[in-house]
């Protein structure tokens, strides 16, 4: 039954919501291997054996929201806040141009400090001595006028995870002032304005169900993103869901399967918080159907401090170690990393 439905997607790239319930309601170890051989062959043929890497800047660990998952939110006094200087920014990013990368995400909590003026800034001066360079931000929820600005000075992508299609668990892992709603607008702004947008969620986030995972899959076949982000939601001893478990990785690794079937040419990174869960958790995401990998090029001095959840891999040691072994544990099940730009393409 549930083979019939992965076969169904592989051909329609749709199911209606009751059929994606009764995929996760039913599937067995052995459908998830079926969906990651489909996966991983269209994978195969879209990219060859190549991942993409992006370099990942962490700038700012401020924010003024405070999710209920979320180890750098605002009322988190335990964490020690840190902002990089537009120097520290372009820094890091130029060092590992020269490393060869040429996608950078910029990624921080929502630090007032960064108006529309302070980011546009930013970006212009990346592109301006990065021209070969994707810029890549991962900034939060602002307003439509904002987003336009930041494009027009010269960002390409924005990554703004979902979090829920569902608005009830929207509503049960983030406080009342966020709103749902506008989450959704922001990602249809960006859509809009011309980003290649990325949305995601965490699975196994306290209170999801698997109704609440087939509003998300059902939310991306109809918003059909350039990139996902998913991975494993993992606890942060600081926050109200310190005591909750970890997402399960092999229900990751099914989605992330499912989504590729549905979406062949989104890129999907092996995320952060799946090697986190398992120590080949990034292979076994690429070997299930990612195509993405984002090395942590933060400045070794505050990467410990943007823990969004505990034991945060890479935050042991610097860049060049990190990207070594990104790279090895990629080799080592037969890929290749790639530091071109890696744009989303429709064919
Ligand atoms: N402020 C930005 C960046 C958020 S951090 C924004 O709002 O988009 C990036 C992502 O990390 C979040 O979207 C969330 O899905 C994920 N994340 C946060 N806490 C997490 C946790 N405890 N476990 C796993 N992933 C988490």
């Amino acid at each position: 039954m549930v083979k019939n439905l992965i076969d169904k997607l592989h051909q329609e790239k749709h199911l209606s919501k009751e059929e994606w319930v009764t995929v996760l309601d039913n599937y067995t170890d052995d459908d998830r291997k079926y969906a990651e051989q489909i996966a991983r062959e269209i994978t195969v043929s879209k990219f060859g054996k190549k991942i993409y890497f992006r370099g990942i800047i962490e700038f700012s660990n401020i924010c003024k929201n405070d999710c209920l998952y979320c180890g750098i939110r605002k009322s988190n006094r335990c964490v020690s806040r840190y902002r990089l200087s537009k120097k520290e920014i372009i820094d890091c990013a130029e060092d590992a141009h020269k490393h060869g990368f040429r996608t950078f995400v910029l990624q921080s909590g929502e630090d007032g400090h960064f108006s529309d003026e302070v980011l546009c800034d930013i970006v212009k001066s990346l592109k301006e001595r990065l021209p070969d360079c994707a810029v890549t931000l991962s900034v939060g929820e602002r307003s439509r006028e904002s987003y336009k600005r930041l494009y027009q000075a010269g960002a390409d992508r924005y990554l703004l995870r979902h979090e829920a299609a569902c608005e009830r668990l929207y509503g049960e892992i983030h406080p009342s002032e966020m709103i749902h709603s506008e989450r959704i607008l922001c990602l249809k702004n960006l859509r809009e304005i011309g980003f290649q947008t990325g949305c995601g969620f965490m699975v196994g986030v306290p209170h999801q169900t698997n109704e609440d995972i087939a509003d998300d899959m059902v939310f991306m076949q109809d918003f059909k993103p350039q990139m996902v982000g998913l991975g494993p939601f993992i606890p942060h001893k600081d926050t109200p869901f310190g005591a909750y478990p970890a997402g399960s990785v092999n229900l990751t690794l099914m989605l992330i399967s499912l989504t590729r079937i549905m979406l062949p040419n989104a890129l999907m990174p092996a995320t952060t918080a799946l090697g986190t869960a398992k120590g080949d958790g990034r292979q076994l995401g690429v070997l299930a159907g990612c195509n993405v990998v984002m090395p942590n090029l933060s400045p070794e001095s505050v990467r410990k401090k943007y823990m969004l959840y505990d034991n945060k891999i890479g935050t042991e040691f610097d860049a060049e170690a990190g990207i070594k072994m990104l790279s090895g544990q990629m080799e080592e099940i037969g890929y290749e990393v790639v530091c071109t730009r890696g744009d989303y393409t429709e064919n």
